[in-house]
């Protein structure tokens, strides 16, 4: 896979830097961006120093860059350029594009941009064609809003490999359509367009040429599903794993509504996805969209984890490592103790699930009894209390499965804090904030206290061990956590 640093430099001494600096990072073509640049050079000549394939860029505003003169100044600047560069760029619709008229020895991409979505398949094919009547290499850049956008840009590529052999670029913008960059290949792309370092992305969704060689050819591709994501600390956490243990990976975030699974899980089958965590709210409903749900997972009800063998998905469930971790690494035996559960969703199932394995005596508190119930007929080990009846029990450990403390939710207790006891084991599965109301309160009556990040790091390390067999370093994972919670 090729790969086109773009350079967007306020003047041409930087430009001549930056091109410098990307090629010794390994980029193998550039694309100067003028319309970045304060005022137009005079004198182009110094780039014939620049020992790599150039491409020319002036583009208007109304086409998603910069320059905003006339049409016959870019025609006459992109004249001028030819004499220097092997490419111009061009804009599918402009005057520019019809007028260009370039020697033989220059190739022209005619690029066509759209930064608020991706239309269908059929149309960024014709698209591609009108392009590719004006330029030798037709180049098309749609803004990625979901899951259904990326398969719009596999298919069209589909379309247009059936019949042609030329050369084009296709690709997706934002952060979803990031993976597009990665998969150039899959989508039939000549090269791929990379930034110089974070932060200096021409277009959004760029990754930084440094990342995208040290990914290479095959990386393998992880992620998160769920909404919303912003928060979520598992990106840092696993991309942390990956650098330290030198496989060339990452992990993405993919933002997916109710309604958009089905055209996920499609997504991870043809882009070729290793892995994906899923979240809130979708850990139930995805269920149906993968071809088989491990023993685990069915009986949790629940999958945070699929992996990818072959495009078959297969979902599983490694919250319930997490716990099983935090408790062990606690010292905390649950062999016939009893231990109260609050709450009656995933985490409590995923928390039942152990502490039924583990021969623990358990009992749920949760605000609908309908939903405990269930947890009572499934797990032989549960039985479903009122918070009055958990005041005559001595536990030998409470865990909090609601997400009442987390930052967002209400800062209210989800028991009476009098279920605290001297000696006792007092887990949060809440972990951001790190230390709770929950775990405050406990503690104050001597309890021993321990928060959801235990669990959350051993899930993660649970879940890239399936990815990729290997298993990263607690402390790996534990130092991104602090610091973002910090
Ligand atoms: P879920 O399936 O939506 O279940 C949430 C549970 O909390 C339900 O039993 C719900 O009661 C109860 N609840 C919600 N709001 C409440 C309120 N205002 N008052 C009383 N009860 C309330 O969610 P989940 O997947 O189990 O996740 C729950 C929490 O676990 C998350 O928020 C997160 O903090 C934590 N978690 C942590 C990790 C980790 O790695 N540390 C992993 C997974 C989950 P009803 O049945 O009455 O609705």
């Amino acid at each position: 896979m090729r790969i086109c640093v773009s350079i967007i430099e306020s003047n041409i001494e930087g430009a001549l830097a930056s091109a410098k600096r990307a090629l010794r990072a390994g980029a193998d073509l550039l694309e100067i961006r003028f319309d970045h640049m304060n005022e137009l050079p005079r004198d182009l000549s110094p780039f014939r120093t620049i020992p790599a394939p150039k491409i020319a860029t002036l583009r208007p505003v109304d086409h998603g860059g910069k320059w905003n003169g006339d049409e016959d100044g870019r025609l006459s600047f992109l004249k001028r350029a030819m004499e220097h560069f092997q490419m111009v760029d061009v804009e599918l619709g402009t005057e520019v594009a019809e007028r260009i008229n370039p020697p033989a020895r220059i190739r022209v991409i005619c690029s066509y941009h759209d930064f608020r979505s991706t239309p269908s398949p059929q149309r960024i094919v014709s698209l591609l064609e009108a392009a590719r009547d004006l330029g030798d290499v037709p180049k098309a850049a749609f803004m990625v809003n979901g899951p259904e956008d990326l398969l719009h840009l596999e298919e069209a590529s589909r379309l247009e490999d059936g019949d042609r052999e030329e050369e084009k670029v296709l690709l997706g913008m934002g952060d979803l359509g990031s993976i597009t960059r990665m998969r150039a290949d899959l989508l039939g792309s000549a090269f791929t367009y990379a930034s110089l370092s974070e932060g200096l992305e021409a277009a959004p969704g760029q990754i930084d040429i440094e990342t995208m060689k040290w990914l290479g050819e095959n990386p393998v591709i992880t992620g998160i599903t769920g909404f919303p994501l912003s928060h979520s600390l598992s990106p840092p956490m696993h991309n942390a794993a990956f650098k330290h243990l030198g496989i060339p990976g990452i992990y993405l975030t993919f933002p997916a509504e109710e309604g958009e699974l089905s055209p996920l899980t499609d997504v991870i089958r043809r882009y070729g996805i290793r892995g994906m965590n899923v979240t809130i709210p979708h850990k139930e409903a995805i269920m149906e969209f993968l071809d088989s749900v491990d023993g685990i997972a069915s009986k949790i009800g629940a999958v945070n984890t699929v992996v990818n063998d072959g495009s078959l998905l297969r979902g599983t469930n490694t919250d319930v490592v997490g716990i099983r971790k935090s408790f062990e690494n606690a010292g905390m035996e649950v062999r016939e103790k009893k231990v109260l559960v609050l709450g009656a969703g995933g985490a409590a199932r995923s928390c039942c699930a152990f502490l039924c394995d583990a021969g623990a005596e358990v009992m749920v508190v949760n605000r609908t009894p309908s939903r405990a119930l269930k947890l009572e007929r499934d797990f032989p080990c549960v039985r479903v209390i009122t918070e009055q009846e958990a005041l005559e029990v001595e536990f030998d450990a409470v865990v909090n499965c609601t997400p009442l403390g987390m930052r967002g939710f209400p800062d209210v207790l989800p028991v009476t804090p009098e279920v605290f006891r001297r000696g006792q084991f007092v887990m949060d599965t809440v972990y951001n904030p790190p230390i709770t109301r929950f775990m405050d309160e406990a503690r104050k009556r001597g309890a021993k206290v321990l928060s959801g990040i235990e669990m959350l790091i051993y899930q993660a390390i649970a879940a890239f061990e399936i990815w990729t067999g290997s298993t990263p370093p607690y402390e790996v994972m534990a130092r991104t956590v602090r610091e973002r919670l910090e």
